[in-house]
This record gives C-alpha cells, sequence and structure tokens, in this order.
C-alpha cells in the first residue's frame, strides 16, 4: 500500500498530500535558497509531480531566473502566511520539490546529499559521509 503523507503551510490555508517516496532529498546551500528562506540552507524532496495533490487553498508564484543557469525556479507559497510549501524547476521536468519542513512528519524523510556546499555557511556542519556536490547536483 502507497503511504500518504500530508503537511501544508504555516497558516493552515494550504494542504497537500503526498503519497510515495521522493526521488530526491536533499539540503541546498546556494545562495537563492538562503535568501528566500531568510534561512542558512532549504531542504527539499522532490516528488513526482502526480504524487503530489494540493487539497486545499491557493499557491501564489514567483518565477527566479538563475545567473548561473539562466534557467527558472518557481516558488509557490501561502498567499496568506508567506510559506513557501513547493516549488519546481527547469531542469527537472515532471517533479516537484516539497519543503521539508511543511511536512506534518518531517522527521520521515532522511536526507541523501547537500548541493551548493560551496556556498555553505561557515557554521553549518555536514555530517561525515554525506554525498556533497560544490554546485548543483549532476543527477
Ligand atoms: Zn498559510
Ligand atoms: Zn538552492
Amino acid at each position: 500500500m502507497t503511504r500518504l503523507h500530508k503537511g501544508g503551510c504555516a497558516c493552515g490555508l494550504v494542504r497537500y498530500h503526498v503519497q510515495g517516496n521522493p526521488s530526491i532529498c536533499q539540503i541546498c546551500h546556494c545562495t537563492f535558497c538562503q535568501r528566500r528562506s531568510g534561512s542558512a540552507f532549504a531542504t527539499v524532496a522532490y516528488f513526482d509531480e502526480r504524487d503530489v495533490t494540493f487539497v486545499q487553498g491557493e499557491l501564489k508564484q514567483y518565477q527566479h531566473r538563475s545567473d548561473e543557469s539562466g534557467r527558472w525556479l518557481r516558488t509557490e507559497f501561502c498567499p496568506s502566511c508567506a510559506t513557501t510549501v513547493t516549488h519546481t524547476v527547469e531542469v527537472r521536468p515532471g517533479l516537484r520539490a516539497i519543503a521539508m519542513g511543511t511536512l506534518d512528519d518531517p522527521e520521515w524523510l532522511t536526507i541523501q546529499r547537500h548541493i551548493w556546499v560551496q556556498s555553505k555557511r561557515s557554521w553549518v556542519s555536514i555530517p561525515e559521509g554525506m554525498v556533497t556536490f560544490p554546485k548543483a547536483a549532476t543527477a
């Protein structure tokens, strides 16, 4: 049986369900994720877009174009509390990223790798043996 997990924004307006497991589960230390989140890194789980269902609320969208690659990234957030719940990227068609902190049970997932570690904050430690990429992941 496929496991169903639920999540949503801070105010509760936006709610979603995900089924199955993510194909990628990563921490992104890029400067855009640092800025957009107001934090040190982003926690990102990529699911098949067909496995993510928005069951409540409407999301607003912001499109960013990478300075480096020129490709787009679209973040989607709650219009009421501004929590970024999900995003899609030009390089990963068919996949939808869920911000792991919006899951009702964020402990469910395991981080597989850290990307963009070249711009990681100096006070953030990465566990020994973790897969890392200086920039974007190659797969
Ligand atoms: Zn909200
Ligand atoms: Zn990033």
